[in-house]
């Protein structure tokens, strides 16, 4: 890419305007129903790559992501958001690496202020949406539905900001009591806990029906941040290059294993590789909850409907960022693209044979079931001194057929004590949380109880906006 060449985004399904970086920030869904990715990759030199030997998480970041932002921010604008962004994590190194076993090495990704690797890209993005809408004189609602961590981490993200109210809807009775807590306990006044009466998939339907209503859409200025925003991935690529650096790049090949759900965590690495960081292998690791798996061995996403697990933030039907791969994977063509997803509509698609080997080109796969997720944990207690999460787990029992030459990182996506009836299940002991939230389970929660009814949530939310 020219340096002054204007960064534009396109649609995975190819007939939605193409749109600059801020304005697919604050879009999120292009209009098509496709995913917005850069028109082209920038890429970093060797040297490049190299020169972020030694420097801090933060000025990696800015590094890294720079040119994906074309003339959206300026540097120091980036530079201080950045800074704001990661302000509160709880390990200077952000996201630091720790070897695992011989030549396998753990990417502690839950040191951010709700424990999960979610808050790399929730913090980032608050932050963007602060400067972008200051900037505009603009004011937005961000709804969101959850079932646990993603919830936390936008609450955690956008409380206390100026410009933004948030709206998480989370299943009543149906989240693990940490994530609740991380919910409730938030005392700001623009940010709000709804818990609904219904299951994961009540909430999740409600908040597209409120997408789907123009007019309250337009009166609220609605805005979502779920996984499919790019700007989330972006800073997910970030810990790509600092981890991979920390061990030898540009001059040494490495790998990751990655616990995936709607793949967007494993999309950033694929990006980091295409802008040029030298990755020999990227493993999707699923649970029983195997659509990829079974797709990138046979060809067939096919979806079976959820069974839940122990690690339930990777419990899927479809995996919704795995069209950005899909894109390039059939050269880039959006009729392709959208012709398959009007297939998955009724079950499922073949993926072609092109497209197939040009994502095993880049990525490999394995699945844990539920005794191996657990089975791991133990082991890893045993054997490595580590307690890992059930979603670590599930990557570290996957990475174990991957070990080899080259070094493998595996992400590890949430903290323990954030899942601590599978972790205490499976090795007896229930990990505590860190010391800077330890009084969690005393603070005063706050939420308020919503049936499973638009007209209702939307009304509700119309009078606690600000007047
Ligand atoms: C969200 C999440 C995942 C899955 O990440 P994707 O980007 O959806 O693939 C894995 N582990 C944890 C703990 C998560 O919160």
């Amino acid at each position: 890419m020219r340096n002054d060449a204007p960064m534009r985004y396109i649609s995975t399904r190819g007939q939605a305007p193409e749109l600059t970086f801020e304005e697919t920030m604050l879009t999120g869904l292009a209009r098509d129903g496709g995913l917005y990715v850069p028109a082209e990759i920038p890429t970093m030199g060797a040297g490049d790559i190299a020169a972020l030997a030694g420097v801090s998480y933060e000025e990696a970041a800015l590094r890294v992501m720079r040119p994906f932002l074309g003339e959206s921010f300026t540097e120091s604008e980036l530079s201080d958001i950045i800074a704001r962004a990661y302000a509160g994590f709880g390990h200077a190194a952000r996201a630091p690496l720790k070897q695992l076993q011989d030549n396998h090495f753990l990417l502690e990704l839950f040191h951010g202020p709700t424990l999960a690797f979610k808050d790399f890209a929730m913090q980032l993005i608050g932050q963007l949406f602060e400067a972008a809408l200051a900037r505009r004189g603009e004011r937005v609602t961000i709804v969101g539905a959850t079932s646990g961590d993603t919830g936390s981490a936008a609450m955690e993200a956008f409380r206390g900001l100026d410009a933004v109210d948030v709206f998480i809807l989370y299943p009543h009775g149906r989240v693990s009591d940490v994530q609740r807590r991380q919910m409730t306990t938030v005392t700001e006044a623009n940010a709000h806990a709804l818990a609904i009466d219904g299951t994961f998939d009540d909430a999740q339907a409600r908040l597209k029906d409120m997408f789907n209503d123009f007019a309250f859409r337009d009166e609220v200025r609605l805005a979502g941040v779920n996984s499919i925003n790019f700007a989330r991935v972006l800073a997910q690529v970030v810990y790509y290059f600092t981890a991979a650096v920390s061990l030898g790049a540009p001059h040494r090949l490495v790998s990751f294993t990655v616990p995936t759900g709607n793949f967007g965590d494993i999309f950033a690495g694929y990006l980091a590789k295409r802008m040029g960081l030298p990755i020999e292998r990227l493993v999707v690791a699923t649970n029983q909850n195997d659509i990829l798996h079974r797709a990138l061995s046979s060809g067939d996403y096919v979806t079976h409907g959820v069974t839940p697990s122990i690690s339930p933030s990777m419990d899927i039907q479809v995996s919704s960022n795995f069209e950005r791969a899909l894109f390039d994977a059939y050269g880039r063509d959006g009729r392709a693209v959208a012709q398959l997803m009007d297939e998955l509509k009724q079950g499922g698609f073949h993926i072609s044979q092109g497209a197939l080997e040009h994502l095993r080109g880049h990525f490999a796969s394995g699945r844990a079931s539920e005794a191996e997720t657990s089975a791991m944990i133990a082991r890893a207690r045993v054997e490595m001194g580590e307690l890992l999460c059930p979603h670590s787990a599930v990557g570290v029992h996957v990475a174990q057929d991957f070990l080899g030459p080259t070094p493998m990182i595996t992400l590890a996506t949430a903290h323990p004590a954030k899942f601590p009836d599978a972790v205490e299940a499976a090795t007896g002991i229930r990990p505590a949380l860190p010391p800077r939230m330890a009084d969690l389970h005393e603070r005063p929660e706050r939420m308020t109880r919503v049936g499973n009814d638009l007209t209702e949530i939307e009304t509700l939310i119309r009078e606690a906006l600000p007047k």
